[in-house]
């Protein structure tokens, strides 16, 4: 038998996920970013649940090629445009849309010999100091993208720093309305959190939002609002089970470092998970765990392969006890995967692309 630990991805919830987002903005059209293969979920587990959407985001031209091959024949954007000039030959050949945040892109694009029209979209850089021009060399960008016979469309575009926060948006809002004030063209400025918690603003909307963690079922705003809030649901879920026990006295240590020390008698289990499969090791004693549906809590240091939790909740869990990592419990109990990132100290976006190729995806409701 394999190790117990697995990925279920749920094609439904993702589903769910994208209809709540074109419900909080009814006239945008959505970019669904895929990048870092959708998240962590693979891009074939999630398609048909995004088969809505109407378009889709990522940075890899592998990732866009494996989209076209799934039979998308709709809008597919490179969120960093290409990285050489060679790559312009795929987008020519595939008609993928990419953005533009340098000279040397529009340099390359000039040198590109193509029969089709490339759509870009030109890049802000409004105050984050990623990608993008500055709104002084704006102008001038757009000039010579405007005159290249290789491109058919300008679109334009930004990028928050600061949406998850209170009026984290203003300013780079106000810089970019003021830049492209009069330029004719689509714009897209809303990642996840600007989409959900300003999408009712038209300014911030725009035509084209880019959700991505959103469609994940993470909250964007974690913890001011959980994914219940947002009425988001899970879209994986890392379960694994219980493969020892122990009975521990008061005065005995779990794990390396004996990081955790019994004061009273305890029952232990011993999960199939650690930091190999994608478990992050920062997370302390304490980090929510469910075992078989019940809420209970990791005990001393992650181990490579193992981690230890307190059965004390779930006196009849034995070895074969489920346990929910993070997601959907069988009995339905939700862990957010929100939770476990708060205790690691990081986002959820991490995690989910941190579980390791070791850990076998599993698509719910494939090969009914
Ligand atoms: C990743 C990314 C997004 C999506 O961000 P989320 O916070 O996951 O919604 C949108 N736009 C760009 C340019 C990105 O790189």
């Amino acid at each position: 038998m394999p190790r117990p630990i697995i990925a279920t991805i749920h094609p439904e919830a993702v589903r769910h996920n994208l209809e709540r987002v074109q419900q909080a903005v009814p006239d945008a059209k959505l970019w669904s970013v895929i990048k870092a293969n959708a998240y962590g979920h693979g891009i074939e587990n999630v398609f048909e649940g995004l088969r809505a959407t109407d378009g889709f985001a990522m940075l890899d031209l592998d990732e866009a090629q494996r989209v076209r091959n799934l039979g998308w024949r709709g809008p597919i954007l490179l969120l960093e445009g290409v990285f050489e000039p060679r790559d312009l030959e795929l987008c020519s050949r595939l008609g993928l849309w990419h953005a533009v945040h340098c000279d040397e892109q529009i340099d390359w694009l000039a040198a590109h010999k193509t029969q089709i029209g490339h759509r870009v979209f030109l890049k802000l850089n409004s105050g984050m100091n990623r990608l993008g021009f500055t709104p002084e060399r704006f102008r001038a960008a757009y000039a010579r993208l405007n005159a290249l016979t290789q491109v058919d469309e300008i679109s334009f575009m930004t990028h928050f720093s600061d949406a998850d926060a209170d009026h984290g948006v203003d300013h780079q809002l106000q810089v970019f309305h003021a830049t492209t004030l009069d330029l004719p063209g689509e714009r897209s400025i809303s990642n996840s959190a600007a989409t959900l918690l300003h999408g009712d603003e038209g300014d911030v909307r725009c035509d084209w939002v880019r959700p991505g963690i959103v469609l994940y079922g993470s909250s964007p705003d974690f913890p001011t609002h959980d994914a219940a809030h947002w009425g988001l649901e899970p879209t994986m879920t890392l379960s694994s089970r219980i493969i020892a026990t122990q009975e521990l006295h008061a005065g005995d240590t779990v794990g390396y470092g004996s990081r955790f020390e019994c004061t009273e008698p305890l029952r232990l289990g011993v999960v199939a998970c650690g930091y190999a499969d994608g478990y992050p090791r920062v997370c302390p004693t304490g980090t929510p765990v469910l075992v078989d549906g019940v809420r209970t809590r990791t005990l001393g240091r992650v181990s490579m392969d193992m981690l230890a939790v307190d059965l004390t909740p779930v006196p009849k869990a034995r070895i074969g006890s489920e346990v929910t990592l993070w997601g959907r419990a069988s009995n339905g109990t939700v862990l957010p995967i929100d939770e476990v990132a708060a205790a690691a100290g990081t986002l959820a976006y991490e995690l989910m692309c941190a579980v390791a190729p070791r850990v076998p995806k599993v698509v719910e409701g494939a090969g009914k």
